[in-house]
């Protein structure tokens, strides 16, 4: 008889288990026993459920690297004793602290499946229910005795998408995910279909890093940006790199002051990682006159990675203390399947 899987829910807050305020009428995180009381489908999932919740849930705007680190720490301690991992978060960072998670867990072999929803678990139309129980059962499935899922991923509305490929597009809709360069893992009907390129990991420890650097910066380029402004950032004091967000495959303004302020934070030892804005695509620099520079003046290329996947990889080369001459090339290879 095959044995059934064991899965950890780990609670940190988020929409999903949130309640109105009486008196301002706001929407606040709540007991997760109560939220748990609410689901009694849960005991009908061929899998044995054990939880874990954040002391104080939040919001997930009030994630940070700290509640990072609490979470690898979890996973660490409990990872011998569990098939799967099901993370509850608030939908409105969950693409950071998913595409955070895959850098910090190295060699892992096991589903970690980040979930949530738009409305909390007591509204009537709620898409909380769907999201929490495809996200345990992906957590469960095995084939031939082995997880199917093998890296850190994120259910959201009948798709489940690689967590660092993945990122928000929508405040409304149920549907409030996508992964604009890469097909989803999984996706969610009649049946649970998975992709049949879904990779397998290698056979090695799983090692967790917990050391992240949040010394870093987000500069998304508009028209009008001025020198002032832009100045002002680079000279950030133990500012260690930067995220440009830049236009279509990757350009940017030519004026002199541009290209020179760039210089100058990359003599400080500032790097730079040119991303795209556009949601679907990659950067190609040297395509256009308007990006020659930025790949004259060594800036390394995002390709086709996701803003929120480029930030939390800086913050995990930076705490890896990788060295300058390699972190360009380091940077721009797949370390998750992040990049391409
Ligand atoms: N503000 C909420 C959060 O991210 C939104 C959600 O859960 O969907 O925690």
């Amino acid at each position: 008889m095959l044995s059934k899987s064991n899965i950890l829910l780990i609670y940190t807050g988020g929409t999903i288990g949130m309640m109105k305020d009486f008196e301002t009428g706001a929407l606040k995180a709540f007991n997760f026993k109560k939220l748990l009381q609410k689901i009694p489908e849960l005991k009908q999932l061929e899998c044995n459920i054990e939880t874990i919740s954040f002391k104080k849930p939040i919001d997930s705007s009030n994630m940070s690297p700290n509640e990072w680190i609490k979470l690898a720490l979890i996973i660490e301690e409990n990872y011998s004793n569990f098939d799967g991992f099901v993370i509850l978060h608030g939908s409105d960072t969950m693409s950071y602290s998913a595409s955070a998670m895959s850098f910090m867990l190295e060699n892992l072999k096991k589903p970690v499946v980040f979930t949530g929803s738009q409305l909390p678990i007591g509204d009537l139309r709620t898409d909380a229910k769907e999201n929490l129980i495809t996200a345990i059962q992906v957590a469960s499935s095995k084939d031939k005795g082995k997880p199917v899922i093998q890296e850190v991923c994120l259910y959201f509305e009948y798709k489940l998408y690689r967590g660092n490929r993945s990122t928000k597009i929508s405040a409304e809709n149920f549907n409030a995910f996508t992964s604009p360069n890469f097909p989803p893992l999984a996706e969610s009907g009649v049946h649970l279909n998975f992709n049949s390129v879904v990779p397998k990991s290698n056979s090695k420890k799983l090692i967790v890093h917990k050391k992240l650097d949040d010394n870093v910066v987000i500069i998304k380029l508009f028209p009008g940006i001025n020198e002032a402004v832009l100045k002002a950032i680079i000279e950030i004091p133990n500012l260690r790199a930067v995220v440009l967000e830049t236009y279509g495959s990757g350009n940017a303004p030519t004026d002199k002051w541009f290209i020179e302020l760039l210089e100058k934070g990359i003599k400080k030892g500032l790097y730079f990682v040119n991303v795209t804005q556009c949601s679907g695509g990659s950067v190609n620099m040297g395509k256009y006159e308007t990006s020659t520079e930025l790949k004259k003046l060594g800036i390394i290329s995002g390709k086709d990675i996701t803003t929120e996947a480029a930030i939390t990889k800086l913050m995990y080369l930076l705490g890896q203390n990788v060295s300058p001459s390699v972190f360009k090339t380091i940077f721009e290879s797949s370390l998750r399947g992040e990049i391409h």
